[in-house]
């Protein structure tokens, strides 16, 4: 008869097995045996809770030198990532990538907007000179959405500061012609050129002003402080900003023809910190030939090249120098590559594959595609991404490109593949980036890779995104990591544990048996 054992002794019992419980990453990921696997294929195992989901950190790397707070990244599709889109992914901890489907000028018009839209000092304000007028005041009012001028007596930075102008000075004039001079405030509270950003935020904090001119022994204006800028920073304490200047992240995409060379220069001078090289198949010469050229042209801007799906096409890039890689080939929710083409991996797999592989030259990589759920996001990081891109997620935010529309009782905005026929019939510039991404361009026929659709109406991605931070915080805790970090390292010490999902698993995992439901997914 087996006896029953000593209650006391169940943990210590556990040491008899030759394993843990469920399957390490490896045997999970033996694609000989199981064949490749998508995120719903799979399930992570529970482990111990000792902490509250709040301390669970998501902070990742998404370069070889640039960190997010989130890890969460917004698509370069037209119908996903313009200068909203990007400016609240910044804000909110994560990072947009500004879409290349228009003319250069206009993509790096929405580089510079992110990048001018929160600031420490500000090194070049826009300012005025006394001899011009309240017209002008306001047409730049309009064109620049601020209001705040300095005014000095060259017009130019640096110029000797004589006074200022602010929307309360010009509110209320009916005369456009009303010159500056006649209307600035003159008496100004300054501060010295050297002060640092705290000393300069609690000075401008006690003058109760929403600017200070900072000002060199001269009395030349060199920079300008907001205090609009105080608030944004407040209020958004996980922002992707630059140590030093406090400027937001900002992320584009460019092709690999040579006039993407050109449209690249115009995005750097905005301000440009990371390009992403758009290709849906990235293992190419001319991508490996531009990966080299940036990294000799720019430096301090960071490279992220892609897409690849194997070892191999990341190996490639890895050698000529990218900064991280993005990762997926089909498994976009509009995409139909897979079908067309023949080509592609389930995207699972190819996380873990290239992560594996990358990960031994401290490149980090993003998951890109067929995130539907924050489940999805955790298996893509513990597969080993630093990041996930969304597109169809996003798309159907308030900060979404693109007007709402109804259509069966449902608010609406349209999401549509980069190599549906749709994206790529929008010519735009001399060059059209979505026939290029899709090697498609000279072609007579276009062969779409993707589709153009519509989703469903999501709100605001203020709410959306802490939605996902919190979610993610509480998978990490349910697996009983505290960080990414340590999640990572489990997964690949064998003590993160998976399971593999069965097709009867995945209809048990989902909501049966009910008559009618209603899936709210946050309030
Ligand atoms: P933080 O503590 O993470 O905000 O960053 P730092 O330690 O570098 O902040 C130095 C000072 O800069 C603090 O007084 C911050 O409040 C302030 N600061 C941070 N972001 C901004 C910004 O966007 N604009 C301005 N004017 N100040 C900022
Ligand atoms: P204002 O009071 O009308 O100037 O506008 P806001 O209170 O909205 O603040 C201006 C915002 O625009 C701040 O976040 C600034 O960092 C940003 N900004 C960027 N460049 C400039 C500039 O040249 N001048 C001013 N005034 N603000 C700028
Ligand atoms: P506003 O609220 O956006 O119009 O901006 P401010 O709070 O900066 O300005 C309010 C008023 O104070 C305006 O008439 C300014 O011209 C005036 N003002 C007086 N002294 C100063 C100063 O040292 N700095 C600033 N920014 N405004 C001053
Ligand atoms: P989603 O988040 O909607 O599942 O996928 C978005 C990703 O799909 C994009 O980041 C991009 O990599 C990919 N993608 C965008 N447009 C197309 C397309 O038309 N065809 C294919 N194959 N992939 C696309």
């Amino acid at each position: 008869m087996v006896g029953v054992l000593d209650y006391r002794s169940a943990e210590a019992v556990l040491s008899e097995y030759a394993d843990r419980d469920g399957l390490d990453v490896a045997t999970l990921m033996n694609s000989k045996a199981n064949g490749g696997l998508t995120y719903n294929d799979f399930l992570m195992l529970p482990g111990k809770i000792d902490f509250p989901a709040s301390v669970v950190s998501l902070e990742s790397k998404i370069t070889k030198n640039i960190a997010l707070k989130t890890p969460f990244v917004s698509s370069p599709m037209d119908t996903v990532t313009e200068a909203d889109m990007a400016i609240y992914m910044a804000l909110l901890g994560g990072v947009g990538i500004i879409h290349h489907n228009c003319a250069a000028d206009e993509q790096a018009a929405m580089v510079r907007k992110v990048k001018k839209y929160e600031n420490g000092f500000i090194s070049d304000p826009v300012v005025l000179a006394p001899s011009m007028t309240i017209g002008e005041a306001k047409v730049l009012k309009q064109k620049l959405g601020f209001a705040g001028f300095p005014v000095t007596d060259s017009g130019k930075v640096p110029g000797k500061l004589v006074g200022i102008v602010t929307s309360r000075d010009i509110q209320f004039l009916d005369d456009d012609d009303v010159l500056v001079r006649d209307v600035m405030t003159t008496d100004l509270v300054t501060a010295p050129e050297g002060v640092t950003l705290l000393e300069a935020n609690d000075i401008l904090r006690r003058s109760k002003k929403g600017k200070l001119p900072i000002v060199d022994a001269a009395g030349n204006l060199t920079a300008l402080l907001s205090r609009t800028d105080l608030k944004k920073n407040l209020h958004y304490p996980l922002a992707s900003k630059l140590p030093k200047s406090k400027q937001l992240l900002c992320g584009a995409a460019v092709g690999t023809r040579p006039e993407d060379r050109d449209r690249l220069a115009k995005l750097a001078a905005a301000g440009l910190d990371i390009v992403i090289l758009d290709s849906s198949q990235g293992n190419s010469i001319f991508q490996i030939e531009m990966i080299k050229w940036v990294k000799q042209e720019f430096t301090g801007l960071e490279v992220i090249a892609g897409n690849v799906v194997t070892r191999e096409q990341a190996a490639s890039l890895i050698a000529a120098g990218a900064d991280g890689l993005r990762i997926g080939m089909g498994s976009g929710s509009i995409c139909i590559t897979q079908e067309v083409m023949a080509v592609g991996r389930p995207q699972a797999t190819a996380v873990r594959a290239v992560c594996e592989f990358a990960a031994r030259f401290g490149v980090p990589c993003i998951a890109d595609g067929g995130i539907g759920n924050i489940g999805h996001i955790t298996k893509a990081l513990a597969l080993g991404a630093s990041a996930v891109m969304m597109g169809g997620l996003l798309a159907g935010t308030t900060e979404s490109p693109g007007k709402y529309f109804y259509k069966d009782g449902q608010r609406l905005k349209a999401y549509r593949g980069m190599g549906s026929i749709d994206a790529m019939e929008q010519q735009s510039d001399s060059n059209n980036a979505a026939t290029a991404r899709y090697f498609s361009e000279g072609d007579k026929v276009l062969v779409a890779q993707g589709v153009s659709g519509s989703v469903v109406d999501r709100g605001s991605i203020t709410k959306f995104i802490p939605y996902l931070v919190t979610g993610l915080q509480h998978g990490l805790q349910d697996i009983g990591v505290r960080s990414l970090e340590h999640l990572q390292e489990g997964v690949n010490a064998g003590t993160v544990r998976f399971e593999l999902r069965t097709a009867s698993a995945q209809v048990e995992g989902g909501v049966h048996g009910l008559y009618s439901y209603e899936k709210r997914l946050y309030n």
